[in-house]
């Protein structure tokens, strides 16, 4: 049978508030907000999760993980994505690259990147050459401009033998 590819896209934004810590790409930052969510908000790592279900057709995060539902409150997102990881890999899917942009204005992000770009490699189990995370800012434009959320899209490809 030939190797057939496919790709998913993954977009996910949550509000900037007060009280709430910031973890994004399973990295907790030093900042005066936090982003507002069921779990714990990484929007990084939703964006991800979205991509590979899609990738793979198995539909969306809010279906495979309700908000509302207990188990899920403030878990950490990286459980969820070594869930998405572990039923791709169950389909037999095997996770050839990906790539990710965060968009928030503040705080600056760089010293982060490798930290997430680690975590997901570690608990997806692919390597790191693999996984791309780039920042970006809408030069105060908009509310992520204002400060007010976090955005962050992905794609993801995905090989296998279907
Ligand atoms: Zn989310």
């Amino acid at each position: 049978m030939e190797t057939s590819l496919r790709v998913g896209i993954g977009y996910d934004v949550h509000p900037l508030v007060k009280k709430r810590k910031l973890v994004i790409g399973g990295v907790e930052i030093a900042f005066n907000k936090g982003l507002d969510g069921w779990s714990d908000a990484d929007v990084l790592t939703h964006a991800v999760i979205d991509a590979l279900l899609g990738a793979a057709a198995l539909g969306d995060i809010g279906g495979h993980f309700p908000p509302g539902e207990a188990q899920y409150k403030d878990i950490s997102s990286l459980v969820l994505l070594k869930e998405v990881g572990d039923k791709l890999a169950a389909g037999s899917w095997r996770i050839v690259n990906i790539d990710v942009t965060i968009v928030a204005e503040e705080p600056k992000l760089a010293g982060y990147i490798e930290g997430m770009r680690q975590n997901l490699s570690r608990t997806l189990d692919v390597g790191v050459e693999r996984v791309s995370v780039k920042a970006s800012t809408t030069n105060g434009l908009g509310c992520i401009g204002k400060v007010r959320g976090v955005e962050a899209m992905a794609v993801a490809l995905i090989e296998g033998k279907q």
